[in-house]
């Protein structure tokens, strides 16, 4: 049996991608907030990373007329944004890092409309899913009686099934409530420490979820070192911002071309190759000392925006050393593995003869299957796995023909026929990339509550950005929003230094 995905239903995806800002109502949710207007002097400010977080910074300080210079270590802007063209045939890409674009993410939607970006369309929900739990292979179709689940799940988890038991125990309404916003100025975590002091099994295990209903919905779960490992503070947090969005985009062309659209605006205040390896701060100005060509630079400014992960900032020089607190924030923040292993496939067989969309939750090491291609052109096409915490790890202990080797294996139990389509494939390791030293950044239990407070504050003249800052971590709204909120401090503290000095 086939069931294709004809080319008529390609070009109108993709015409109503082109449409889709205009007519979806997303203009409406893009963030209208205003540009940064200079209050003060303008002042000279260097930016630590030019991913999204240290872009976008610069970019709002260089439209209110402050004079920016980003260091980056590598030759390419966007960090953990990472579209990846080779080593794939035809013109195909995947991306590694970021994917999605939630339709409540306004301020990357606005970035992405400011940029005359088109987006893909939302997945549709017509093709199946799969789903592949102790052994089990179950496809889940819209029209067809669900299949059967190898957990022992009580009459009523039975009765609410998979989404209704996602719904009501992932997103619990009223604990949602009860937490607030956390991205709100004056949001406390102090408030709702209970939620961070406990694990994400045991908060599941407090609604009433029976252990099997438990397995079943965290068979794949990419946060931390696992569910018994996280705050449950920590997912809940990231609930409260992924309520009420029903549709996920992706950037046509590739997710890059956001932070290489940022770039272009910026041009030569960015200075590529230039990884910091000290930061000396002092009461009148800061300055970055960073590697270019073999040599040691000296760049002196008013004020330095920290855009680098904390994993990558622990092995940095500060002189003299942040506040107790702060050191302490650096030094303990846990980082997410994740190995994402792409696979190209001489046809997209999983869709044209399966009806299947590409998407797979497992309990195997590989555990999510990410279809890649759906938007770009045939025949070939990209399935990827997303595995997270020790799964990730064993992967990546492996060589790189040995990683791509097992996934391929664990793929075909998945999605049988991937073996026989096999052309290569290629693996990303966070934790392996100098300048990520991992994904994301997480609490344990008790963590957020000790250290969130300290994260994001300014010490003397350098100000902190980058996702883990703000309260979207692992997002791309979250580091666009810290480089606003980093640009924001900036242009204040140079307003307010020249009172004082007035
Ligand atoms: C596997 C994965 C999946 C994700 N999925 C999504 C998703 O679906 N949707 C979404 O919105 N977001 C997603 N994200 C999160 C998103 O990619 C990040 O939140 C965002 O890109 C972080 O931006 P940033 O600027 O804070 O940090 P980064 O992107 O890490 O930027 C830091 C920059 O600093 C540079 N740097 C580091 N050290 C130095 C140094 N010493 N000197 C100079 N420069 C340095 C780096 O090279 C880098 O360019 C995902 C991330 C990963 C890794």
């Amino acid at each position: 049996m086939r069931y294709p995905i004809s080319r008529r239903e390609f070009l109108k995806d993709t015409a109503l991608a082109a449409a889709a800002l205009s007519t979806s109502g997303l203009d409406l949710l893009a963030s209208p907030s205003k540009s940064l207007e200079r209050i003060g002097p303008p002042k000279k400010v260097i930016v630590l990373g030019a991913g999204l977080a240290g872009l976008s910074a610069a970019y709002e300080l260089t439209q209110a007329g402050h004079e920016v210079t980003v260091l980056e270590a590598q030759t390419r802007p966007g960090g953990r944004v990472l579209t990846l063209r080779d080593p794939f045939s035809d013109g195909l890409h995947a991306e590694v890092g970021a994917i999605h674009i939630p339709d409540t993410h306004n301020l990357t939607l606005k970035y992405v409309q400011l940029f005359h970006l088109p987006l893909n369309p939302p997945l549709p929900h017509k093709l199946a899913w799969v789903e592949y739990l102790r052994e089990k292979r179950m496809v889940y179709r819209e029209d067809v009686e669900k299949p059967e689940h190898p957990f022992e799940l009580t009459p009523e988890e039975e009765e609410l099934g998979h989404w209704g038991l996602w719904g009501k125990y992932f997103m619990p309404k009223e604990v949602l409530e009860e937490i607030g916003d956390p991205s709100a100025p004056d949001w406390s975590v102090q408030s709702v420490k209970n939620y961070d002091e406990m694990t994400y099994t045991d908060f599941l295990r407090d609604q009433g979820l029976s252990s099997e209903a438990i397995a079943l919905l965290t068979g794949s779960f990419l946060w931390g070192d696992g569910p018994e490992s996280v705050s449950a503070l920590t997912v809940l947090r990231d609930s409260v911002h992924l309520q009420g969005a029903k549709n996920w985009y992706e950037i046509r062309g590739g997710n890059d071309l956001l932070p290489r659209a940022f770039a272009e605006h910026l041009k030569d205040r960015i200075r590529y190759g230039s990884p910091v390896t000290r930061i000396e701060r002092e009461e009148r100005e800061v300055r970055a000392i960073f590697r270019q060509a073999g040599t040691h630079h000296r760049l002196a400014g008013d004020y330095l925006i920290c855009a680098i992960p904390f994993s990558v900032l622990r092995h940095i020089e500060v002189i003299p050393p942040f506040s107790p607190e702060k050191r302490r924030a650096v030094e303990e923040l846990p980082y997410f593995s994740a190995a994402r292993v792409s696979l190209q496939s001489r046809t997209r067989f999983w869709q044209e003869e399966q009806g299947l969309m590409g998407f797979a939750l497992t309990d195997l090491p590989i555990e999510a299957v990410y279809h890649m291609t759906r938007h770009q052109p045939g025949p070939r096409g990209i399935l990827q796995s997303y595995s997270g915490g020790p799964q990730a790890r064993g992967i990546c202990a492996l060589t790189e023909s040995e990683r791509v080797s097992f996934v391929l294996e664990q793929m075909e139990k998945v999605f049988p026929g991937m073996r026989e389509h096999f052309e290569g494939g290629v693996s990303k390791c966070w934790d392996e990339d100098p300048w990520a030293r991992g994904a994301s950044s997480w609490y344990k239990p008790g963590q957020m509550s000790e250290l969130w407070p300290h994260i994001a504050r300014p010490e003397g003249r350098v100000h902190f950005a980058g996702d883990h800052t703000s309260a979207w971590i692992r997002w791309m709204q979250g580091a666009l929003e810290s480089g606003n909120r980093a640009a924001r401090e900036v242009n204040e503290a140079a307003a307010q230094e020249e009172v004082r000095a007035a």
